[in-house]
């Protein structure tokens, strides 16, 4: 389990950090070239990020649109340095500002744009930059030599670009950020963390085209990471993760004239809800679906509704499918499924105090599936018509006494 969070984390993480590690070293040796660009295209990043900050907006990613803000904030103050009233807001929106701002962010939710959390965020937001603000202006003289050291320790290329304070800050954040990233892997998250990662570069306004090019290349990053949030939202299950009955539709246009189409579905799932609650039902689900994900045979999983899935074997036969499915149905009836079950309430003691907390105990269940399957035919062209087929295998093999395939 942890295993495959570090994989998703590496797997989304990886490619932005590489990008932004490239344009930094591009950024670094094409100085001139750079600076001449970013006179000339000054309002790019700007524009930029407001254009990913309105689509943010539109698919209700609010954290997103505040963390747009917070970096459009940072081109306008390397734009308009003199304005008087960007120089007061500076004086509280400071680098470490940002950075806890970014932080909280990430621990925080999309709470949408009603004007009540609209509120409540802004009034946290100026509580954090306060107390941020106040952390700097008061930090005890004699406690400067115990962070001073983390200065020596980093590499001199980066280590001027903040103050001993700062970067103790930004270390504790970065490691409370790495622990949310491990609980939510979701490409939104991972870019809140990349933009935070990055402070110590956008912060660093003597070289402001720096912070230019880095900003303009978050924008595309945010911008990527809403979309893909949005059609892992639309194609993926929420329950299970696996392609939900859209995306079986949308792949369904990409099949050839030969196809096999399974259907599974669980055995006495009603009854197993009745029994062991719902909870452990969604448990079961998932479970279930992962295994089905792992299908051999070049076969693609697809959850169909309830506890109903799909599977999908492009360019296959029946008689070439079967020993996959034979396969498959055996190792989910051989599965022992370890689930968490909320069945016991604690001492009477602690139920006084709060009816709704029970104790968390392991079980050990197993389940089957039922397979119905079905290719395509001349007499039955239409996908619509082979599914059809393939659930009516599904009932030969509930009738069959389940636990079995049966084919049409
Ligand atoms: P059979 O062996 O004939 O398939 O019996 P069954 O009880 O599995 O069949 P039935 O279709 O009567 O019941 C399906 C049950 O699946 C009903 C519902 O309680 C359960 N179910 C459907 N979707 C979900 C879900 O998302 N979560 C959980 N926990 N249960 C679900
Ligand atoms: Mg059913
Ligand atoms: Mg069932």
């Amino acid at each position: 389990m942890l295993k495959e969070k570090f994989m998703s984390l590496l797997h989304r993480l990886l490619p932005v950090l590489m990008l932004l590690g490239l344009v930094q070293w591009v950024a670094q040796r094409n100085h001139s070239l750079l600076f001449r660009w970013s006179e000339q295209l000054s309002y790019l990043p700007l524009v930029s990020i407001i254009f990913t900050m309105l689509v943010a907006t539109k698919f209700g990613r609010s954290r997103v649109v505040i963390a747009c803000l917070l970096l459009a904030y940072l081109c306008i103050e390397g734009l308009w340095p003199a304005n008087q009233y960007i120089a007061f807001v500076s004086l509280f929106l400071t680098a470490p500002a940002l950075t806890v701002l970014l932080g909280l962010l990430l621990w925080d939710r999309d709470r949408g744009f009603a004007l009540p959390n609209l509120l409540l965020t802004l009034l946290w937001m100026t509580a954090a930059v306060l107390v941020t603000y106040a952390l700097f202006e008061h930090f005890p003289e004699q406690w400067l030599h115990w962070l001073k050291p983390i200065n020596t320790l980093l590499p001199q290329s980066i280590s001027p670009l903040l103050s001993p304070v700062h970067w103790s800050l930004y270390l504790v954040l970065l490691l409370f950020g790495l622990l949310r990233l491990i609980l939510n892997t979701s490409h939104s998250h991972c870019m809140l963390f990349t933009s935070m990662l990055m402070m110590p570069v956008l912060a660093h306004q003597d070289q402001f085209f720096i912070t230019q090019v880095t900003v303009f290349t978050l924008s595309l990053v945010f911008l990527t990471a809403v979309i893909i949030d949005s059609h892992n939202m639309a194609f993926k299950d929420e329950l299970t993760t696996i392609p939900s009955r859209r995306a079986l539709m949308q792949y369904v246009q990409t099949l050839g004239t030969r196809y096999v189409v399974a259907m599974a579905d669980i055995d006495h799932f009603k009854s197993f809800n009745d029994s062991y609650g719902h909870d452990v039902g969604d448990q079961v689900l998932k479970l279930v679906a992962s295994k089905l994900q792992k299908v051999s045979g070049g076969g693609k999983a697809f959850r169909y509704g309830g506890e109903e899935f799909t599977l999908l074997f492009p360019r296959k036969s029946v008689h070439q499918v079967l020993p996959h499915l034979e396969q498959l149905r055996e190792d989910i009836a051989a599965y022992t499924m370890v689930i968490r079950a909320h069945d016991r309430p604690v001492k009477k003691s602690a139920k006084k105090t709060n009816p709704h907390r029970r104790a968390s105990v392991q079980k050990k269940v197993n389940v089957s599936c039922s397979f119905g399957v079905a290719s395509r035919s001349r007499l039955h062209s239409q996908f619509s018509a082979v599914l059809k087929l393939a659930d009516q295998a599904l009932y030969d093999a509930k009738k069959a006494g389940r636990n079995c395939v049966k084919s049409r």
